[in-house]
């Protein structure tokens, strides 16, 4: 420890408590809750400011050492976690929420900030507004769902969660410190526009391009009044049409559509599930109307198939109403035998979804595990995110190696459909790269040596 150069200069940085190369603290940052790792971790640093985070690139950079940012290491693909070593970057201690401004609807929050904090705070001052909050655990960083191109449950309305960002504070890999959209030319980080959008350097590449530091996230009006309606899809091809014709009629905040088959018990319903907002209760009973007459209509063409569910099974309730909403991982993961479970979001055409639902219980049955899907609609069905989600025990490797299985496989289907695996583990990003055009995959390369000619960003994590 005493003659570690880097080791020595992390504590020059940030001070003896917030760096390490002990194995049994680096452990923790080697592993996440997914079928990943454990990876070489060789330091952990916690910065508190800009400054600190810059230093330790500027480190990084004179001794060719890798660095990962990391939030809360959620993503269970492994995202977070170092490919070939280095200093793990942890991003915790920098969690002020910095400024809210109520009239322009924004909220400008450090990179630490997690979910649940800033939904409490919103809540706390100024209930009349909310932000896109995915299903992920509180303690996921609303930063870290950002670089990975997340989803929430505003996505039909405004798109991922990527697309609701004004700008951000980044300190690039060579360690300038740089400020992206309205940011970059006035105090006020109120707009992404006029300007090149600077911010999709940083938006999907797992944190490879630079070090957010800052973000201004917009806010949206909060509704005083929620309720949900269901349809059970006894038909799953008639999926696609039936969220054509619910997204139509302009009135619904979140869709989503669940489906599973445990065991032998047969394959469940496609279970739609439409949330909508009003401010009066006499605009959610014209609501709920509307989209009862929709059931009718699908029940005239095709009788039996399609029933309206209202009120909805009590999952779905907590699912949609009680926020925050963990049903699917209740569903999904094997907590009976100390497990937990994988999913490939697949970014598809609405049009794809019977083919994908088919797809994943014959991959289920192929590898002998259990299957749930859990769609999200994003925007007016311009694309969806069907998760293909596989259960493992952690206790039992077997279970985990059928799982990784499940899901080398779920990515080659995904690409056959025409469809692109989200947040990629790094498997996964090889197989994107070997069917993406070479011009478009040679440019993802140059901007990246461009950004970070030493290569340091978590090298192997979205390059060759
Ligand atoms: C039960 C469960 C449900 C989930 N549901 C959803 C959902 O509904 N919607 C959804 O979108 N996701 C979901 N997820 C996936 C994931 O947990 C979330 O997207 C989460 O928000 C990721 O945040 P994180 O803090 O864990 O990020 P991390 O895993 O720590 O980081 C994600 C990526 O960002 C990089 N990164 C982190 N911080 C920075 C930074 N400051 N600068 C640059 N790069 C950085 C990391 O290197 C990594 O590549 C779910 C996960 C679980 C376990």
């Amino acid at each position: 420890m005493g003659n570690d150069s880097v080791y020595n200069a992390l504590v020059e940085i940030v001070g003896e408590d917030y760096a390490s190369n002990q194995p049994e603290e680096l452990y923790m940052y080697s592993v996440d809750s997914g079928t990943e790792g454990p990876r070489k971790v060789d330091y952990v640093a916690m910065p508190k400011t800009t400054e600190q985070v810059r230093d330790i690139l500027l480190l990084a950079n004179e001794h060719r050492v890798p660095i990962t940012p990391m939030g809360a290491n959620l993503t269970l693909n492994g995202l977070g976690l170092p490919v070939n070593g280095g200093i793990v970057l942890d991003m915790k201690r920098m969690d002020r929420i910095i400024e809210l401004n109520k009239l322009s609807r924004y909220v400008v929050v450090e990179p630490g900030v997690t979910q649940g904090r800033l939904g409490t705070y919103i809540e706390k001052n100024c209930p009349e507004l909310e932000h896109s909050r995915p299903e992920a655990p509180p303690m996921a960083t609303v930063v870290g769902n950002i670089v990975i191109r997340g989803h929430g449950f505003l996505a039909v309305k405004y798109g991922n969660n990527a697309s609701q960002i004004n700008g951000m504070e980044v300190v690039l890999p060579t360690g300038e410190i740089c400020k992206t959209g309205s940011f970059s030319v006035s105090q006020l980080p109120f707009s992404k526009g006029p300007l090149p959008d600077l911010s999709a350097l940083f938006c999907g590449w797992n944190g490879t391009t630079g070090v957010i530091t800052k973000l201004s996230l917009k806010l949206f009006p909060k509704r005083k009044t929620m309720d949900i309606v269901g349809y059970a899809v006894h038909d799953v091809e008639l999926v696609p049409d039936l969220l054509w014709r619910i997204t139509q009629t302009d009135m619904v905040d979140n869709l989503f559509v669940v489906g599973f088959v445990f065991g032998d018990s047969g394959e469940s319903p496609q279970y739609v599930t439409v949330c909508f907002t009003g401010d009066i209760d006499e605009e959610l009973e014209h609501k709920k109307a509307v989209f009862q007459k929709i059931a009718e209509e699908f029940d005239r063409a095709a009788p039996g198939k399609v029933e309206f569910l209202y009120p909805v099974t009590e999952m779905l309730t907590s699912r949609f109403i009680e926020k925050p909403p963990y049903v699917s991982p209740a569903l999904a993961a094997d907590f009976e035998h100390g497990g937990g479970y994988r999913y490939c979001g697949a970014i598809l055409t609405v049009d794809k979804m019977p083919q994908a639902w088919r797809t994943g219980i014959e991959l289920a049955r192929k590898h002998g595990t259990n299957f749930l899907s859990g769609t999200q609609i994003m925007g007016y069905c311009h694309s969806v995110n069907f998760c293909f989600v596989y259960p493992f025990n952690r206790a039992d490797e077997e279970s985990m190696e059928r799982v990784r299985r499940a899901m080398r496989d779920t990515n080659e289907a995904v690409l056959a459909m025409d469809g692109i695996p989200w947040k990629a583990e790094v498997e996964a990003q090889k197989l994107i790269s070997r069917k993406m055009d070479p011009n478009s995959y040679n440019l993802i390369q140059r901007i990246k040596e461009t950004l970070d000619p030493n290569g340091i960003m978590n090298p192997g994590n979205w390059s060759k």
